[in-house]
């Protein structure tokens, strides 16, 4: 059972800060977040003494089942003016809102509506806060990283070189997810052969896993509403081009090594980003890493913290968990990328991927 008073209880400290009397939160993993509620839609405004989740009837009996500590406000007949009265009915009068969320549409709509408060945008309050895991969290991250990777060993030795088209592969491993515990999958599975991998984020498609060439697979679970994501770069038999292959297997390897042995709490993203990205500049490849080198993974697969040149405001705290996965994308040959999820900590990072990497070759 996630600590949802322990969330709320910080969310307020936030809103102190910023002088808000409330929060309005309408992002349904926020939401899931505050308090549990799963469902797709309602508005939960957060005060000082109470938490409020309006919502209508196709959601009342999952609220009393997934969140019982909250008050549930029953919208009724007319939708729009129901909700109207519930907006303002929030205790307070600067509320917040989430600004990355509430559509021009709503704001004219709705909260203009209200002249007897002033709404305030905000952006990334509850991100903040979910940046940094607590230790359920970190379990079912570890959990959905666990069926992704036995996902893994279960489809790989099922592909066939020269048959398996990269699309068949990756319905094999979001089968093998599925079945070992995955409410779903975190994102498409990427599956990018040869050429293709030189996507970053290639779909797969009719092309057969040719023997010798660096095939992409990028995947991730969602367990209790937590996601996984790793990398895994391999060749079916000796590379067609090793002499390449080598060096850029090995460039990236050594990248994603050198910035899970210095990443620790205290680093930016700027700084964590430098320690893979230097490597594979001095190396000749700078042009060709043009992604940033990590970001968040929790109710999102895409969440703060940031690890990229432009994030030095994006700070490491313990118990954030980041993806280290720096990449190689060669136009017309391939791609190389090497993905792994590591947990912060005072002193560094500890991998909570297991996945072998040293040796692509299969
Ligand atoms: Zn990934
Ligand atoms: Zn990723």
């Amino acid at each position: 059972m996630y600590d949802y008073e322990n969330r709320v209880t910080r969310l307020r400290w936030s809103l102190q800060e910023r002088r808000l009397d409330g929060l309005l939160v309408t992002e349904p993993r926020n939401i899931r977040y505050l308090t549990g509620f799963t469902g797709g839609e309602a508005w939960v405004a957060v005060t000082p003494h109470s938490v409020c989740l309006a919502t209508d009837s196709r959601y009342f009996e999952q609220v009393e089942r997934e969140a019982p500590q909250v008050e549930l406000v029953k919208l009724r007949g007319n939708y729009r003016e129901s909700l109207l009265k519930f907006l303002a009915g929030i205790e307070g009068e600067r509320i917040g809102f989430e600004a990355e969320h509430v559509t021009v549409r709503t704001f004219q709509n709705m909260l203009q509506k209200i002249g007897s408060k002033t709404w305030e945008p905000t952006e990334g309050l509850i991100l903040g806060l979910r940046a940094v895991k607590d230790a359920e969290e970190l379990k079912a991250i570890g959990e959905a990283i666990r069926v992704a990777e036995d996902a893994f060993k279960a489809a790989i030795p099922q592909v066939r070189p020269g048959k398996t088209t990269e699309k068949e592969l990756a319905w094999w491993l979001e089968k093998e997810m599925r079945e070992r515990g995955a409410e779903k999958l975190a994102f498409d599975t990427i599956v990018g052969v040869g050429p293709n991998g030189a996507m970053a984020h290639a779909i797969p498609g009719d092309t057969v896993v040719a023997p010798g060439v660096p095939v992409v697979i990028d995947m991730g679970a969602q367990v209790k509403g937590y996601c996984s994501d790793f990398t895994r770069t391999v060749c079916w038999g000796r590379p067609e081009d090793p002499d390449r292959f080598w060096e850029v297997y090995n460039t990236v390897l050594r990248a994603q090594q050198n910035a899970i042995v210095n990443l620790k709490a205290g680093v930016n993203g700027k700084e964590g980003d430098r320690f893979a990205r230097s490597i594979i500049e001095e190396a000749g490849y700078g042009e060709a890493f043009g992604h940033s080198l990590g970001h968040g993974v929790g109710l999102q697969v895409h969440e703060l913290p940031l690890l990229s040149a432009w994030a030095e405001d994006s700070v490491l705290k313990p118990n954030m968990v980041v993806t280290v996965e720096p990449g190689i994308y060669l136009k017309g040959w391939g791609g190389v990328r090497i993905e792994d999820m590591v947990v912060v900590t005072d002193a560094g990072v500890d991998v909570m991927t297991s996945l072998p990497k040293e040796n692509p070759i299969l």
